[in-house]
């Protein structure tokens, strides 16, 4: 993204305290230094807002390219309806269940069919959300355009492709982004506890 743009973000992200040290597990099993507290971001509207404005501001050239913002329980959501807002989309979310994700909702599955869809996550890690959320959309008979998130932490050997107002490049500039298979983490290996 614009430089100027990517400043904003790491001064939110720094305001915020969201940047966290310490052991940490992923939803995706992996372990890693940091995590990316959004919760401590989201505290704040006015700061989500400004997060939204500029992933609103990324999508903006390609506007014209689809109808409908699709958004994964729970962080996803948050932003994504804001972005739908700024950006004059329909909206719509996929919630949990048991741990899964589900898209039932007849008037959602409805406003998909047939639509082209921007999906919007908080952050991308392994992708496997985002890319449950992009299978239940070509289930329900809509097209996926675009994927896009805040935070995209995925290793760029494994690069999930999203648009995104940090990817891991600009995300270790800022702080050790290193993940592991649980199996091959050296803070489990020094026995050190992990953080909730
Ligand atoms: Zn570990």
């Amino acid at each position: 993204m614009h430089s100027s743009d990517a400043e904003k973000v790491v001064a939110i992200l720094k305001a915020s305290e969201a940047l966290r040290s310490g052991h940490y597990q992923y939803r995706s099993g992996h372990h890693g230094f940091t995590y990316i507290d959004k919760n401590n971001i989201y505290i704040n509207p006015a700061l989500t807002e400004q997060l939204a404005e500029c992933l609103a501001a990324v999508l903006a050239p390609i506007t014209n390219k689809f109808d409908v913002i699709a958004a994964p329980a729970i962080g996803g959501i948050i932003i994504a309806q804001s972005v739908a807002r700024l950006l004059g989309k329909k909206f719509v979310f996929a919630k949990k269940d048991n741990g899964s994700l589900i898209l039932d909702q007849i008037g959602f599955v409805d406003t998909l069919s047939g639509s082209n869809v921007v999906c919007i996550e908080d952050t991308i890690t392994t992708g496997r959300t985002i890319h449950t959320l992009a299978d239940l959309i070509n289930t329900s008979g809509g097209y996926v355009v675009e994927k896009a998130c805040l935070f995209n932490r995925s290793i760029p050997s494994q690069a999930v492709a999203a648009i995104s107002l940090l990817d891991f490049d600009e995300l270790s500039k800022l702080t050790d982004m290193s993940i592991w298979q649980q199996n091959d983490c050296p803070l489990c290996k020094a026995e050190i506890p992990l953080d909730n």
